[in-house]
């Protein structure tokens, strides 16, 4: 049997190393960091991340303010609000949620965040960071599956590293970090599906990371035997939710996998307390 990683512990230990430093801080500065969460229109899927990032807050002593916006602001409008939450003292991490209104461009209104206050590292200043190993405040679900890896213990140094999937939030920070750590990183995508072979880079790697959102896409026979699997997709399918990775095959053939649900998801979302709390430390110590 392989190796099942436990998001959920991995998680729980993440939430208990950043609520000590939070309370340390509160007990020296008296005041704790807030974060805001912008949402634009009613999105019934979009609340239930919202509701499980509000939890994790409240859970670790982070302020949660929930500014919901109407359906129909201009983009420019939604950039106004988050240029005066940049000068508002009180909200040191601002988070723009998905899905966004048609016409509203995610990428164009997340660049107007200030570095300082990227609660989920997807600026480009600290995406460049990344680039340049300097990185404090990283993406979180990149952040998420590296730290699975280095829970796992297995190091990275010349290890084959083949990502499936390459957005801009998962794959592409993902294999720059992964190449930070002197991994051999392979990035596949549509391109390398549609004309190539997919199977001849999956089968090579030592490690295994799927971003792709197609239920159960990976097969036993993608995978060498051995291989560490982390699956990042979350897909409904059967009425119930699925990774990106057949579960029930590839969990025969890998040494440890992620499941879905309850692998890379919790993880994610202390990533992203994490990153609060880094982005109020920097803003007490260089106001
Ligand atoms: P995305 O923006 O839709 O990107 C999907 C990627 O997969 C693209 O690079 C796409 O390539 C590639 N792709 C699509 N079909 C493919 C195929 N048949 N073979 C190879 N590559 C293919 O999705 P995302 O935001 O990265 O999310 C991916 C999955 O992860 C989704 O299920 C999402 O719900 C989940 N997710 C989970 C978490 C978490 O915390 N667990 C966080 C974020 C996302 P092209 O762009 O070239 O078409």
């Amino acid at each position: 049997m392989p190796e099942l990683i436990n998001g959920k512990d991995i998680a729980k230990r993440i939430m208990l190393s950043v609520a000590s430093e939070l309370g340390e801080l509160k007990a020296s500065l008296g005041h704790i960091p807030k974060l805001v969460s912008i949402s634009v229109g009613k999105h019934h899927d979009a609340e239930i991340y919202i509701n499980m990032q509000q939890k994790a807050a409240d859970e670790i002593g982070i302020e949660f303010e929930r500014l919901k916006l109407n359906k129909n602001i201009s983009q420019n409008e939604l950039i106004a609000k988050i240029e005066e939450l940049n000068k508002d003292k009180t909200a040191t991490a601002v988070i723009v949620q998905q899905p966004l209104p048609e016409g509203i461009d995610h990428y164009r209104v997340t660049s107007h965040i200030t570095p300082r206050k990227d609660a989920e590292g997807i600026h480009p200043y600290n995406l460049g960071k990344i680039f340049r190993r300097d990185a404090d405040i990283v993406p979180c679900t990149p952040g998420a599956v590296m730290k699975i890896v280095d829970v796992l213990g297995t190091g990275l140094y010349g290890k084959e590293v083949v990502i499936v999937g390459h957005s801009d939030i998962v794959g592409k920070p993902l294999s720059l970090m992964m190449l930070n750590e002197t991994a051999t990183t392979t990035v596949c995508h549509i391109g390398t599906s549609e004309k190539g072979d997919i199977k001849a880079h999956t089968r090579r790697a030592d490690i295994l990371v799927v971003a792709v959102g197609k239920a159960e896409m990976v097969k036993a026979d993608w995978v060498k035997h051995g291989a560490v699997v982390v699956d990042v997709g979350i897909n409904k399918a059967g009425g119930k939710i699925v990774g990106d990775v057949d579960f029930n095959e590839v969990s025969k053939k890998a040494g440890a996998i992620t499941p879905v649900p309850g692998g890379v998801g919790p993880i994610t979302v202390s990533i992203l307390m994490r990153n609060i709390m880094r982005a109020y430390k920097t803003q007490v110590s260089k106001p």
